[in-house]
């Protein structure tokens, strides 16, 4: 079993860092409003500015908080069903800032491996693939791909027979070994 986890979203709360950076210069955003990939079109934001800011968000990797407690528990019992790798799609500047949070979080994992563009993941040989894009878990189930979609304000209007939603990442553990 090869099983891909993403890290923005699904074990990092990097949009809490973001939201805290993006209010101390424009008009306030909670994270329940961000109800869609491309919510900055809402906002009136440019994409280039939002994903600059992202990636300067890692920067500062040591203030990114987890999405939930027992992260470190929950992954040491993920890889014990298989391969685990990290699989995320960013600015390569990142990588280093990524590799030293999941370190400090004490994140069990195989292989980092780092991709440019989130659709690219679906096209990488995993069985089950644990992410929180909309665009991506679209993509994984056009190419047969076990989607585990950890719930969040923008990927709330997605369902699918063959998607798992999950609000906890321990609901993963069932859902790989009896699916
Ligand atoms: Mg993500």
């Amino acid at each position: 079993m090869k099983i891909a986890l993403d890290v923005d979203g699904v074990l990092a709360d990097v949009i809490i860092s973001w939201i805290n950076y993006s209010n101390s210069i424009r008009s306030h955003i909670s994270k329940n409003q961000v109800t869609d990939w491309e919510f900055w079109k809402k906002f009136d934001i440019d994409p280039f500015d939002f994903y600059s800011e992202l990636s300067s968000c890692w920067k500062h990797w040591k203030s990114i908080p987890t999405t939930q407690e027992n992260l470190s528990d929950i992954t040491k019992k993920l890889s014990t069903l298989g391969k685990i790798d990290i699989v995320t799609a960013r600015e390569r500047s990142t990588d280093s800032f990524v590799k030293n949070w999941l370190n400090y979080h004490d994140i069990s994992y195989d292989n980092y491996v780092s991709v440019i563009d989130g659709p690219m993941k679906a096209d990488l040989d995993y069985d089950v693939f644990i992410d929180d894009s909309p665009l991506n878990a679209i993509k994984f189930i056009e190419n047969n791909k076990k989607v585990i979609l950890y719930s969040q304000p923008w990927n709330q209007h997605i369902s699918d027979e063959k998607l798992f939603r999950i609000s906890n990442l321990s609901e993963a553990i069932k859902i790989i070994k009896f699916n």
